[in-house]
């Protein structure tokens, strides 16, 4: 099947050529964790059709924490943004599928959860910037920076669900 998981993303010969399955890295950050909310965020993107390919809980390092966020080291708010990802359990994931990357950041909602639509996972579930429960990457190339970071080659499945046909046309 031309959905068939595969390292590398490439054309999808059933799609138009500007499409590609890509992937994402997609994290449950300790607030939620410590919320009991992990199942809810997981439901979501298997729900929407999205294929996990990577998943495990991490106590995030500081210098992990601190590289993940490196992008963000000269704001005010970055000390305390590291601090928060290694105060607890993080659950750690890779999705894949058709769009996921800017998919998974409209199924987020924007970064301040007051702002973001009820119907989305911080719209539902958090109130404050700095506990909005959830990250996901911003761009494909972030996406590919943070999913080298968070895994290991061998952790991430290759995988075909019986499902695909009935998610894809
Ligand atoms: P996003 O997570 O939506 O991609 P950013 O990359 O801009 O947003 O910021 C990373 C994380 O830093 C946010 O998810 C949020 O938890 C935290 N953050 C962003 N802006 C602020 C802020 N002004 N004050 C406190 N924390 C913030």
């Amino acid at each position: 099947h031309p959905l068939r998981s595969h390292r590398a993303p490439r054309p999808c010969r059933a799609l138009p050529l500007t499409c590609r399955v890509e992937r994402t890295f997609t994290a449950i950050k300790p607030d939620a964790v410590n919320r009991g909310l992990i199942g809810e965020i997981i439901t979501r993107f298997e729900r929407k059709g999205y294929k996990l390919v990577g998943l495990k809980l991490v106590r995030p390092t500081q210098p992990l924490a601190e590289t993940h966020y490196a992008e963000l080291a000269s704001k005010p708010f970055y000390p305390s943004l590291v601090q928060f990802l290694c105060s607890g359990p993080v659950v750690a994931m890779c999705w894949e599928g058709k769009d996921v990357v800017r998919t998974a950041r409209k199924m987020l909602g924007a970064t301040n959860p007051l702002e973001s639509d009820p119907s989305t996972i911080r719209g539902a579930y958090a109130i404050d910037v700095g506990r909005n429960v959830v990250h996901s990457s911003d761009a494909v190339s972030t996406a590919e920076r943070e999913i080298a970071l968070w895994f290991r080659p061998e952790e991430l499945v290759e995988w075909a669900p019986t499902s695909l046909q009935w998610i894809y046309e």
